[in-house]
Formats: C-alpha cells, sequence, structure tokens
C-alpha cells in the first residue's frame, strides 16, 4: 500500500498509551493510512499518576522524538524509602536500584504527549464519548457499528481498550479468552493530592499489616503529589466483595469504602483521604494480569493492556507492542495482507513479553517480582529496526 494505492482505513478503540502510539507509529510508515480512535470517555483521560518507561520501550520513544520532552517532565523521584508502621524508614533505595527508574513521567504527562504527537496528523481523527458496539469480519473489511448508531468498514481493527476490554470479545473465541483476565489480588486508587511536608522527592512507601499500604510520589509540580491506596487480599486472586461492591457503585461510594479501610491507619492517612476527597483525578482499579493464547485473528487484534496487560511493566509493553505492529503492517503491499501481517507480529513481539507478573505481595517484596521487571528493563533486547524509521 503505496502512497499512491487505496488508502488503509484503521479503526482503534482506546486512547490511552496504546492506541495513540500505535497512530503514530502508523502515520510514520510509508503506508497511507486513515485512522479513526473512537474513546469510550467523553473527553480526552489525561490523567493517572507516576508510570516507568523501561528497556526497549526507551529507543522507542527516543525515536519519536520526544526524549526532550519526557525528559523536561520526569518526575524528579530520588528514591524510595519502606516506612514500618510508625513511618520509620526502614529500607531505602537511591533511583535506579529498583523503584526509580530514569524515566519516571506522570502517565497523564505522557498521554497528552501522544495525543499532542497524533493530533497535529493528517490521518489521524479521535471520536470521543463512543465506543465498538459490534464487529463482524468478512474477507475483505471489519464491519463495525458503534454504540452511537453509526457504522463504518475497516480494513484493520484494533482493541487498545485496557486490561477490561470489552472489544476482546468481539475479536477472540471463548476458549482463547478462557481465564485470560486474572485477578492478582490487589486494588489500588491513584489520585493527586497537594503535597504535604515529608520528604518531597521520595516515594514513600508505608505498609500496615492486613495488606494495606498507603504510597506517596512525587509530581514535576512541587504543589501536588501523587496518592496510592492499595488494599492487597491476603491470598493471590481472592476477591474483596466490599471493595468490589464499591467500586461498581461509582467513585463516591469507592471513597466512602477507602475512608472506612484507611481513616484509623495513622501516618498520613488522615490527610491523604482528606486529598482524596477533592480530587479530580481519582482513578481506582484492580490489578490484572492478561494472558491469552493468541492476540490476532483475521483483520483485528488486541494491544496494550488489552493483550497482555502485566503489572509494573504494561506502559512499556503498550509503547514496544505499538512500534512493532506498525512495523510489520508496513511491510504489506495491499489491504489483502493484513492478517499475515498481524500474525507476523504475534511472532516477532510475544517473545518479548514476560509470562511471568510482577506479584502484587510488593509489601513484602519477594525477590524473583523483580527479575521480570529487572530483566525487561535490560537493554540486550533488541527491538527490530524498520527502514523507514529515520
Ligand atoms: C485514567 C487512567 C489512569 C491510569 N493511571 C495509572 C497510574 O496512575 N499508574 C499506572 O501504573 N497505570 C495507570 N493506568 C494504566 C496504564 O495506563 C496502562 O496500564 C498502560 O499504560 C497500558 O496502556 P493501554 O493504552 O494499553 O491502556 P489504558 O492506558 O488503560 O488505556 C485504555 C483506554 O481505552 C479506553 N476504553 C476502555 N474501554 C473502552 C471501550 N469499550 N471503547 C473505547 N475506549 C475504551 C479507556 O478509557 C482508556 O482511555 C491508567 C489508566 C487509565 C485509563
Amino acid at each position: 500500500m503505496s502512497l499512491s494505492g487505496p488508502r488503509l482505513k484503521v479503526l482503534i478503540s482506546g486512547a490511552g498509551i496504546a492506541g495513540p502510539c500505535l497512530a503514530y507509529w502508523l502515520s510514520r510508515t510509508r503506508l497511507d493510512v486513515v485512522i479513526t480512535i473512537v474513546e469510550r470517555s467523553p473527553v480526552p483521560r489525561v490523567t493517572g499518576q507516576a508510570i516507568d518507561i523501561r528497556g526497549p520501550a526507551i529507543e522507542v520513544v527516543k525515536a519519536m522524538r520526544l526524549e526532550e520532552a519526557i525528559r523536561s517532565r520526569i518526575t524528579q523521584e530520588e528514591g524510595t524509602s519502606i516506612l514500618n508502621s510508625s513511618g520509620k524508614a526502614f529500607a531505602s533505595f537511591k533511583a535506579g536500584d529498583i523503584f526509580t527508574a530514569e524515566y519516571e513521567i506522570l502517565r497523564a504527562d505522557l498521554a497528552g504527549l501522544f495525543l499532542e504527537a497524533t493530533e497535529s496528523l493528517g490521518g489521524v481523527s479521535y471520536m470521543y464519548g463512543d465506543s465498538i458496539k459490534a464487529l463482524e469480519q468478512t474477507e475483505k473489511g471489519a464491519n463495525v457499528t458503534f454504540a452511537g448508531g453509526s457504522k463504518g468498514t475497516f480494513d484493520l481493527v484494533v482493541a487498545a481498550d485496557g486490561s477490561t476490554s470489552s472489544t476482546r470479545t468481539m475479536i477472540l473465541d471463548e476458549e482463547d479468552l478462557k481465564n485470560s483476565y486474572n485477578f492478582i489480588g490487589q486494588y489500588i486508587a491513584f489520585f493527586s493530592i497537594p503535597s504535604l511536608p515529608i520528604a518531597p522527592n521520595i516515594w514513600q512507601w508505608y505498609n500496615v499489616p492486613k495488606g494495606l499500604c498507603i504510597m506517596l510520589r512525587p509530581h514535576r509540580n512541587a504543589s501536588t503529589m501523587g496518592a496510592y491506596l492499595c488494599i492487597t487480599t491476603p491470598a493471590h486472586g481472592k476477591r474483596d466483595t466490599v471493595v468490589e461492591e464499591a467500586m461498581e457503585k461509582g467513585s463516591d461510594a469507592t471513597k466512602k469504602m477507602l475512608h472506612s479501610y484507611f481513616e484509623n491507619l495513622g501516618w498520613e492517612a488522615k490527610r491523604v483521604l482528606q486529598g482524596m476527597d477533592s480530587a479530580s483525578d481519582f482513578y481506582m482499579t484492580k490489578a490484572a494480569q492478561v494472558k491469552l493464547p493468541k492476540w490476532t485473528n483475521g483483520r483485528a487484534l488486541v494491544l496494550g493492556d488489552a493483550a497482555h496487560a502485566t503489572f509494573g511493566i504494561g506502559t512499556s509493553l503498550a509503547i514496544e507492542s505499538a512500534y512493532i505492529l506498525a512495523g510489520e503492517l508496513s511491510k504489506i503491499k495491499s489491504s489483502d495482507e493484513v492478517p499475515q501481517a498481524l500474525e507476523r507480529y504475534e511472532g516477532v513481539f510475544r517473545p518479548l513479553v514476560p509470562t511471568a507478573c510482577f506479584s502484587t505481595d510488593f509489601m513484602g517484596i519477594g525477590a524473583e517480582e523483580f527479575i521480570v521487571v529487572g530483566w525487561h528493563g535490560g537493554n540486550d533486547l533488541e527491538l527490530p529496526v524498520y527502514d523507514w524509521v529515520k
């Protein structure tokens, strides 16, 4: 599909990290693409706390010419202190040791940079407040009906709509989806609060018995900081129905539940909860690992967390997967070759995705968990280089 050939019509579900990153890279290939990104939220979700970019994903963002912009937005975190139940540090780690990576950036900032990088591209458009309701594949294309009522036919449909992707079930068979979403035993709330008078550039990790944990992390802006409330269930996979029922009811009920769990925890709990009540970026999720025996089906595939959510390294994997998918698609000569390109992508990327997952027992740090992150942070992994990437 050269610039003189027919335009490749691409639909991406989800304007988080993987979706816009894919749109960016597809636009850099020699393909003539027209890309629609459908996002369920009515407005861009440029929120979220610290995420890190590790290993080969660093090379990808450098090739996106975003290194300087990312460096100017790093959170300035200098290290991590693990506090005991009296609020005293009993273990400390410097940046680069294990927790704080070289590129620590708020998800809010990274999502904003990726959106900006795509908004100026001629062939990319965003459709907010909508989602895919039905997907039917024929030999010549993927017919999509949107929840808002419109319809369209695309050469490629990508579900980049996060670990709880609803589009995934329209792409893969029931058999492939069986046991694919695995709750790994922790619920986490993320939000911004006004800065507290504590060591400002240190990730403070306050552990208390019964699996409760409060973490505070710096923002590059000194007036706010990131707060995390974690509830780890005693055994992996065991659910807490009180937490889940509150999450189902929405933010107000969830915040009320968090008050009842954390109110009497000591340390900075009261001030963190006070900050939570007025936080505009409150987000709570279940930590999960998504494991699928296949990611592609004909002209459709799952990407990023929707395909392989892996606690602790999801963002790096999302960035790498978007780059490689664009690279493998760049080799096609006609839309008929899309299914083979997707299979090629899976062949290249699957060996780069760890099968183990960062444990949610990281309140009681287990050495093997860090092998996963350490492995992924290794510089010995080589991404494919495509000749059109300059
Ligand atoms: C609001 C938000 C805040 C986050 N905050 C943090 C954080 O603080 N720390 C952290 O480690 N990780 C956070 N994450 C998760 C992190 O971004 C991902 O784990 C990782 O970056 C992989 O990105 P992704 O693009 O695959 O998924 P995501 O970043 O989760 O993006 C998925 C996108 O798809 C959209 N979507 C969902 N369902 C549909 C649908 N049916 N149709 C259309 N669109 C849909 C979502 O609104 C979202 O914009 C957050 C995610 C979100 C959505």
